[in-house]
């Protein structure tokens, strides 16, 4: 692989001798205590057992941190895919037999995801691409002259989709409290000289540091002001409960793609009216009601969104795991709750490592860590920790640049350079994952990497890198 070298800048290793070849285990620092864990496994995941090559000339069992990005599919989805995948024909297209099945199965996934996600009766249930399409297709659908009122904490997906003109920003919070005043004071300023409705925009887990948003509290606020809520749970969705009616929202996104599901699937959940009253988000078949020489008239329900053939694998994979998750709900917390609870005390532990947080240290969250270790850049981190290590993590803003800024809060006022690593467990990390992760963090803050790195246009890239990173493609 040729990789264009922006600068030589490079990270040559911490120690007096010039880079050794040093196994892994030589670097391994103590780890906390493990917690016991006494828990039934959760569902499996399809990626147990993938092997990933070292600078160490090694192959270990690859480490993925990166659940927040994207989660490897449960084996039971797979199953199910591998199912539909015999039947699969059209929706709601023909009335051939496999069509009948496919078609059937497809609003049955709406079903399941409907009580997955405790909507009323007369919610929708829409499948989109993902949650930004999900939210994009609510912003495309609020009457005009809606109000929007959402945290500059928000992930782009919720913070960039709605009509500048019409948005209320509101700063990233420093506590519980000062959110909740501050979105009070947001609706109660513009109620004077705002008309029409209103939608505030909350997360229910932050994408950065995965804190629990205060959702109930910023229902009732919104409630008073006449707001409707929208629920962006991209992150709480694989985590916790969520049930619309008792939580009070109006709307909820996800993506399966963070569900243990694959393929380019998400959801939009919630009331009808402002829905049924929209144009069309996609103009075409499936979408229509009558169509005549001079007139078209559009259906109503999920339809009217759904327009051309739909993603039927997809919205069976999401069925597959919320079914998964109403069965396995305790088991599937039990479980991330201990990898989560070890991995934020460890680094807590570990000296020269730095974590984040908008609420405070205290706060619930769900297994999502951003740290930054003092004097390495965070594309070196998540370059050495798969390199030296096997593990995979996200670096940079995670799509969240004003709450990393914010959070950083960078002495040199240059928020560009304000990045971080973020660790986010799930269903496809063991013990010996989060163990290997401090060792490699405390080693890292210790000693620095133990090879030789240089600055490129992808970012940190170990020099001489033996690793063949390719495989043979899958078709
Ligand atoms: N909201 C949050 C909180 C997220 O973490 C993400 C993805 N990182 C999104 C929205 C957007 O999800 P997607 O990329 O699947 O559209």
């Amino acid at each position: 692989m040729s990789i264009a070298t922006i600068s030589r800048q490079t990270h040559h290793p911490r120690q007096e001798n010039p880079p050794t070849r040093t196994p892994a285990r030589n670097h391994l620092h103590a780890v906390p205590d493990q917690i016991t864990m006494a828990f039934v496994r959760p569902p499996r995941t399809v990626s147990e057992n993938l092997g990933a090559p070292t600078l160490h000339r090694t192959v270990v069992d690859y480490a993925n941190f990166d659940h927040a990005a994207s989660t490897p599919a449960l084996e039971s989805v797979k199953a199910a895919v591998d199912i539909a995948l015999r039947t699969y024909s059209s929706v709601h297209r023909g009335n051939g037999y496999a069509s009948r099945i496919t078609s059937g199965w497809y609003e049955e996934a709406r079903t399941q995801v409907h009580d997955f996600v405790g909507a009323r009766p007369d919610d929708l249930v829409i499948f989109t691409r993902n949650c930004t399409d999900s939210l994009n297709l609510l912003a495309r659908s609020l009457p005009i002259e809606t109000t929007t009122f959402v945290f500059e904490s928000e992930h782009h997906a919720a913070l960039l989709a709605w009509n500048p003109a019409h948005t209320v920003r509101i700063p990233v919070p420093d506590s519980v409290q000062g959110a909740l005043t501050s979105l009070e004071d947001a609706l109660r300023e513009s109620a004077g000289t705002r008309e029409g409705p209103r939608l505030v925009v909350v997360t229910g887990a932050s994408n950065v540091t995965g804190e629990l948003w205060p959702i109930e509290s910023i229902v009732s606020i919104a409630k008073r002001y006449g707001a409707r809520v929208v629920l962006d749970a991209a992150q709480l969705a694989p985590h916790k409960k969520i049930d619309i009616e008792t939580l009070g929202v109006d709307y909820v996104a996800f993506s399966g793609h963070k569900l243990y599901a694959p393929f380019g699937a998400g959801v939009l959940a919630g009331r009808a009216d402002w829905l049924n009253d929209a144009a069309p988000y996609l103009r075409g078949g499936g979408a229509t009601e009558k169509v005549t020489g001079s007139q078209t008239a559009w259906t109503l329900g999920a339809a009217r969104h759904e327009a051309g053939s739909p993603n039927v694998i997809g919205a069976i994979a999401i069925a597959a795991a919320c079914a998964a998750f109403e069965t396995h709900r305790d088991a599937i917390e039990a479980y991330e709750d201990a990898l989560a609870g070890r991995l934020r005390c460890g680094l807590a532990a570990i000296e020269g490592v730095t974590t984040y947080s908008i609420f405070g240290p205290e706060h619930e969250r769900v297994g999502v860590a951003t740290f930054t270790i003092d004097g390495l850049d965070s594309s070196l981190v998540s370059a050495a920790l798969s390199a030296e290590y096997g593990i995979g993590v996200r670096n940079g803003k995670f799509c969240a640049h004003l709450v990393v800024d914010a959070l950083l809060d960078d002495p040199r006022g240059d928020d560009s350079a304000a990045t971080a690593v973020r660790a986010s467990v799930g269903l496809a990390n063991t013990q010996e994952h989060v163990t290997r992760l401090l060792s490699a963090i405390g080693a890292l803050a210790d000693l620095g990497p133990a090879f030789e790195y240089e600055l490129t246009s992808q970012g940190w890239v170990a020099v001489d890198d033996p690793r063949d990173l390719t495989l043979p493609r899958p078709w």
